[in-house]
Formats: structure tokens, sequence, C-alpha cells
């Protein structure tokens, strides 16, 4: 047991809450904070009664001001319908909160993790994506108050590393799925399940030869919290992600097969400036962090349709 004390941001969220199950079985004091935007209480109900978690309602885009050892800031929305509902909420959420976080390990000398994304490689030339690539990435288009908030939260860390001297993580997080997805969150993984298990069309944006690179969610939790414990001259980025690389098509074939339905295939117009490929190369995670993905995207759907059959009542 260790009570080291930390703070999870945009922890009743998808993967803030898995992240806090873990820090609470390893007997952490964990404080929870989260604006409810796309999290949820019943992501975390069954940790309410925990001596050592506490939820708290708050927006990183406020200060504060709390004592704490550890920060892992996830807060943000992830999926593109939700993130680009209110895009000016989204840049201020990953700027805002990334300044009022630095300026919380500031003061109370804490290390902080920021978890960020593969949408900072943007639709890539480079293939797979290695942390030292620089990234394609619109500025002004409809993904850009993620994908740039982001990478403005990237630089901020930096920065406060350069010049304040703080310890800080960057992890970039490729596409996870797993139990607690938001059901409508318009993500490929909780679209594909919930079409497939209510007997609607799958609906395959473009062609559905684009690829994506699936890592289910308690790999991606084992990689941060080890990331978090590397020795302080480590900053990363570090990718974190699951190399098995799969067309929407695949993807679509495989829901079907697992779920056991008989639902069609339709095909939509592509999203603007939606990437054609994405793989993460982890080399530097399997070096630094001794981490590699241990869960096959045909395993984690699993546990993943069987979560949404129960979300869905069917
Ligand atoms: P999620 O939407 O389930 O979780 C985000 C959480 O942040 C939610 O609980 C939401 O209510 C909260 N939040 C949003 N704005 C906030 C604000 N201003 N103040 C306080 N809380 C706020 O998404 P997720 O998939 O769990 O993503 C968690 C983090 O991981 C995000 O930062 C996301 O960018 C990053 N990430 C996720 C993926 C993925 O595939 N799931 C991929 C790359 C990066
Ligand atoms: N901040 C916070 N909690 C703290 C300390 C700071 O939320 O415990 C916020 C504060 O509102 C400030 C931001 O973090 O706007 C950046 O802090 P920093 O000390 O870097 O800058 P300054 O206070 O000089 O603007
Ligand atoms: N996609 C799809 N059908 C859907 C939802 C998404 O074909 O119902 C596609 C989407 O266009 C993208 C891929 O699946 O090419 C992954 O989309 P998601 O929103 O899950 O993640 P991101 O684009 O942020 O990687």
């Amino acid at each position: 047991m260790d009570d080291t004390s930390i703070l999870v941001t945009g922890g009743a969220g998808f993967l803030g809450s898995h992240l806090c199950d873990r820090l609470v079985a390893a007997g952490h004091e964990v404080l929870c904070i989260d604006n409810f935007y796309t999290g949820s209480r019943r992501n975390v109900a069954h940790l309410l009664g925990k001596s050592n978690f506490e939820l708290s309602r708050h927006d990183v885009t406020f200060p504060l001001y709390v004592e704490v050892d550890r920060i892992f800031n996830l807060a943000c929305p992830a999926s593109p319908v939700h993130y680009q509902f209110d895009p000016v909420q989204t840049t201020k959420t990953s700027v805002h909160g990334a300044i009022n976080m630095l300026g919380l390990a500031k003061r109370v000398k804490a290390r902080l993790l920021q978890a960020s994304t593969s949408e900072v490689y943007g639709d890539p030339e480079i293939h797979p994506q290695r942390e030292d690539y620089w990234g394609r990435v619109n500025p002004i288009g409809t993904r850009s108050c993620y994908d740039e908030g982001k990478r403005c939260a990237e630089t901020l860390m930096f920065d406060y590393h350069r010049q304040h001297g703080l310890e800080i993580k960057v992890v970039r997080i490729f596409n996870t799925y797993g139990p607690r997805m938001h059901p409508n969150d318009g993500r490929v993984v909780s679209n594909f399940i919930v079409q497939a298990l209510k007997g609607e069309e799958i609906t395959i944006y473009g062609d559905g030869q684009q690829t994506r690179s699936f890592c289910y969610v308690d790999d991606l939790i084992e990689g941060m919290l080890r990331m978090m414990d590397t020795p302080a001259e480590f900053v990363g980025p570090v990718n974190i992600g699951n190399p098995g690389e799969f067309t929407m098509l695949e993807l679509a074939e495989l829901v079907l097969k697992l779920t056991g339905s008989r639902s069609k295939l339709t095909f939509k117009p592509l999203p603007a400036d939606d990437p054609k490929q994405r793989c993460p190369d982890i080399g530097l995670a399997q070096r630094t962090l001794g981490w590699a993905p241990t869960v096959s995207l045909e395993d984690g759907l699993k546990p993943t349709i069987a979560y949404f059959k129960g979300v869905l009542g069917v």
C-alpha cells in the first residue's frame, strides 16, 4: 500500500475511471475531478464508498488549489462528436486546463502526466508514427480544436519543464476501447457494437479502407502507470497503443462475427480531415517502460460487447 496522493482530472470518463480503479486498488489517496461533460458519476459509483477515493465536480479551465503528489491530466472530451460540439471549450480545456494543472504542479512540486494523443500527428505522412515525427495537422479545420489544443498542451508541458524544472510525463495515446466507453460518443468501436447489437446498419465512413490501431483499456492504463513511475529525466513523449492495424471494414466484420449480428453495412461520407492511416511505433515504450500490449482486438472486443449489452439491456 502506498498513500501517495494523486489527482486525476477527467477521472469520471472512460480512461480516467479505469485509472482511478487501479490507483485506488493500489492504496493511493485519489482525488477525482470532473465537470461531467462526457464522463459520469456512474463510471466511478463503485469507488464512492472507498475511504481513499474522493470525487469532486470541477472544470479544469478554472484554477484548482489542492495538495497532491502526482497529477494525471486526462480532462478533455476525446471523441470527434463531443469535442466538436463546443470547439472553443475543447481548446480551453486543453490549454487553460494544462496551464492550471502546471501551475498547481509547480506550486506543490507534483509530478504531472499529460494524456496527449496520436492526433498530434494529424493525417501522417510517416507510417507507423514515431515520437520524433512532427505531424501534419490542419490548424483551422474542424478537428483542430482537439489536435492543436493537445499540441499546445504538450508545448506548455515542455516549457514548464525547461523553464521551471517541473517533472512532466507526456504520453501519446492511440485509439483505445473497452467497457465504459460512452455509447453515443460516435467513436467507431462504440458505434459499430451498438449498431450491431441493435440490428441497425453499420455506418462505414468513406470506403472503410482507412486504418486505426486499437488498444484495450487495461493495456493502456498499465502503460500510463509505468510512465508515471519512470525516472524524472524521462519525460517522453511516448506512444502508447496497440500496433495491430485494422481497416474499418475489418473491424466491422469482427464486430459482426462476435455479436452474431446480421446488420448490413452502409457507407457514409468521410468526415473532414479524417486520417487515412494510424499505427503507433511502440519501440520507445517497449525500451523505456518494458511495456507492450497483451490483449488482442478480438479478446478486448468480447468484454466491451458484454458491457454494451448491459448498457442497452439486450
Ligand atoms: P472521456 O470523454 O470519456 O473522458 C474525458 C473526461 O474529461 C470526461 O469525464 C469529461 O467529463 C471530462 N472533462 C471534459 N472537459 C472537462 C473540463 N473542462 N474539466 C473537467 N473535466 C472535463 O474520454 P477518454 O477516452 O476517457 O479520454 C481521456 C483522455 O485521454 C482525454 O484527454 C483524451 O484526449 C485522451 N485520449 C483518449 C483516447 C482514446 O482513444 N480514448 C485517445 C487519445 C487520447
Ligand atoms: N494555479 C492553480 N492551482 C495552483 C496554482 C496555480 O490552478 O495551486 C493556476 C493559476 O490560476 C495560474 C496557473 O495555474 O493561472 C498558472 O500558474 P503559474 O504559477 O504558472 O502562473 P501565474 O500564477 O504566474 O499566472
Ligand atoms: N468511423 C466509421 N464509422 C463510424 C464512426 C467512425 O467508419 O460510425 C471511422 C472514422 O471515419 C475514422 C475511424 O472510424 O476513420 C475512427 O474514428 P473514431 O472517431 O473512432 O476515432 P479517430 O478518428 O479520432 O481516430
